[in-house]
């Protein structure tokens, strides 16, 4: 019956148009299409792609109190969609009215409907605030403001300025939530004029490719990642095979480039269009090759020492900074790993530690980690960068601990050195050097696949999740035992990669 009716609308003019569809549309035309068409052939949400959605709403709920006493056109009225044209009502009303502010007012203007996150009246005509949870201004913003002000105008609104608002990451939150400092208002009303005969004309070519009856016929391309991860990739990516020239890692070749000219198996890349790590990576995948410079990872080995602490962090991230302290978007620490050996080949001991829910965990967490690994002692990771960055973090808010902190930092080695060098590499590796990628290629007994939290990604979602349920025992329990099941893999992962590559260095 839907699909009936989404027919007749493909065949008429005035086919309906709005934010997400106009933003997804300047993306792709094909994008366009399937979301409006063929939303059954989307992608799985991804755990990151979740959390970017539910940071716009929360900044853009906070924001509301950059102007306050506003009134709210609602999009739902208990747990039921308003319809449109009570919202258009509503909203000519509120004007009608006198109202100074009012937030996600609704307008239409030639089969485009649009909801203003912030409209502010002034003496000069009613100012557009875009609301976005990004650091900086982006071109899509702008462009996401430009049909806002095309469809205010077409409707006959005075216009004064417009402006997006973003994150501002300098911030950093003491006290209460300071929302002046947290989100910075930039002006983008002269870009957004500017812009409004290539809306008119993006709105017209959008609307031809939506009254097409079949999706219209678009090659795969840079425009599938920018400005966002398509969410139509498994639909459109399914012909390319495993090995491709997409799977080539580093700097080189134009993938792209490639795949147009009809080059899209590694095996069909002309070997001496390759250099560097891209020919080894080719080559060691049509040869099955490894690759092991024994020499270099026992230079690696030996700037090992016993105990030996293998450290994995866990961390989740918010647009608004939950503690005093910390900026928004920072890494804050809720978790950790610890596997030990006090000797090598020894007995593998662990140490974990996982937030209370709802709590600061920074303190606590520090605390515990000091306590496990005795000062002076050598602590590897993997991506060792990362572990640093939370570990300095925690030594700049916590002076005390600062000199034990900084002790640890100056004894971290990190695993994926060998890999990224590639002193050690299997072609099963693919050209990557993640955990995720070495794993599987030197301890194919040890996996992530089964488990219910498998990234670091699942793991940030699952501390807000942990939070969501932290009053309800069972589901509390399933969380952590999940996340504690994911971040004991990563360190045991750790010690059987490196007991891996002792035996490849002897
Ligand atoms: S995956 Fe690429 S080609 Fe396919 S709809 Fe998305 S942006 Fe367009």
């Amino acid at each position: 019956m839907a699909k009936k009716k989404e027919a007749g609308q493909r065949g008429s003019h005035t086919v309906a148009l709005s934010k997400t569809l106009f933003v997804r549309g300047c993306q792709c035309h094909k994008s366009l299409w399937l979301h409006k068409f063929k939303p059954e052939l989307k992608d799985e949400e991804s755990p990151e792609t979740t959390a970017r959605f539910a940071g716009g709403n929360m900044i853009g709920e906070l924001a509301r109190d950059l102007f306050p006493g506003g009134l709210l056109i609602p999009f739902e009225e208990d747990g039921e969609r308003v319809p449109l044209e009570d919202q258009l009502r509503r909203t000519k009303e509120a004007m009608e009215g006198g109202a100074k502010v009012i937030y996600e007012a609704a307008f239409q203007h030639d089969g485009i409907f649009v909801k203003v996150d912030l409209l502010r009246k002034r003496v000069k005509g009613w100012e557009l605030y875009e609301v976005k949870a990004g650091t900086s201004v982006k071109d899509v913003y702008i462009l996401d403001s430009a049909l806002q002000y095309f469809v205010l105008a077409g409707a006959g609104v005075p216009l004064g300025k417009a402006y997006v608002v973003h994150v501002n990451t300098e911030y950093v939150r003491e006290g209460d939530v300071d929302l002046g400092s947290l989100l910075t208002c930039q002006n983008v009303t002269k870009e957004v004029k500017g812009l409004q005969a290539e809306v008119r004309s993006s709105t017209e070519k959008m609307r031809a490719a939506l009254a097409q009856k079949k999706a219209p016929s678009i090659d795969i391309g840079p425009h599938c990642f920018d400005p966002y991860e398509c969410d139509f990739q498994g639909h459109c990516w399914g012909h390319i095979p495993e090995d491709s020239v997409f799977d080539l890692r580093g700097k080189g070749v134009d993938q792209f480039a490639l795949y147009y000219q009809g080059i899209v198996s590694q095996a069909d890349i002309p070997l001496d269009l390759l250099k560097g790590k891209q020919k080894q990576q080719v080559q060691a995948t049509l040869r099955q090759e490894d690759h092991v410079d024994r020499k270099a990872i026992r230079a690696f080995l030996n700037q090992l020492s016993y105990p030996l602490y293998f450290l994995d962090f866990e961390t989740f991230m918010s647009a608004v900074p939950p503690f005093d302290g910390t900026s928004p978007y920072q890494q804050i620490p809720f978790q950790y790993s610890l596997h030990y050996q006090k000797r090598r080949g020894g007995k593998i001991h662990h140490v974990e530690f996982l937030a209370v829910p709802g709590e600061d965990p920074r303190k606590a967490l520090l605390k515990s980690l000091l306590a496990a690994i005795p000062d002076g002692s050598c602590v590897l990771a993997y991506n060792s960068a990362f572990e640093t960055r939370v570990l300095k973090d925690l030594a700049g808010r916590y002076k005390g601990h600062r000199a034990r902190v900084n002790r640890i930092v100056a004894n971290m080695q990190d695993l994926m050195v060998p890999f990224r060098t590639r002193a050690c590499y299997k072609w099963e590796m693919k050209g990557g050097y993640s955990i995720k990628n070495v794993l599987p290629a030197l301890v194919p007994d040890l996996s992530y696949s089964g488990l219910e939290i498998a990234n670091g990604g699942a793991a940030m979602e699952a501390y807000h999740v942990m939070c969501a349920v932290k009053d309800k025992p069972e589901e509390l329990a399933a969380v952590r035992g999940a996340l504690l099941e994911y971040c004991k893999l990563d360190t045991l992962a750790m010690v059987r990669i490196l007991d891996k590559l002792y035996q490849l260095a002897s």
